[in-house]
């Protein structure tokens, strides 16, 4: 692992080559389909959930808890493995998906009708 990686100068290239690397170095690749792909990311994000089961945890709590903390922060580096995957194995460019879908949003939620705090219209 190199510790100097961080959020701040990471791409997304990097992190769909380290996942490709991965997978084709122990040849998944034949498993890695979109079906399999996306209920593997299904069953990640159900992982994540279970952990709040029947719990009510305020971000206070979840910091102060290292054993939550570290079992969140796997279940959503699963997630995100398995989200990259699945961008890899459909080809997709993430930073265009991103870009356009925010973009989308923007227009769907335009900041005059929703800048009250509610996620609804009025
Ligand atoms: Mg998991």
């Amino acid at each position: 692992m190199n510790s100097s990686e961080n959020d701040k100068n990471t791409s997304i290239a990097f992190f769909k080559e380290k996942v490709n690397n991965f997978v084709r170095k122990r040849n998944w690749s034949n498993y890695h389909t979109p079906k399999n792909l996306i209920q593997a990311l299904g069953i990640e994000i159900a992982e994540l959930s279970e952990l709040f089961l029947f719990k009510e945890y305020s971000v206070d709590e979840i910091l102060k808890n290292k054993s939550l903390f570290e079992s969140i922060s796997d279940e959503l580096a699963d997630i995100f493995i398995y989200l990259i995957s699945l961008v890899n194995c459909l080809g997709i460019d993430l930073t265009k998906s991103f870009n356009n879908k925010i973009e989308k949003n923007e227009r769907k939620y335009p900041i005059k009708e929703f800048n009250d705090g509610k996620y609804y219209k009025k």
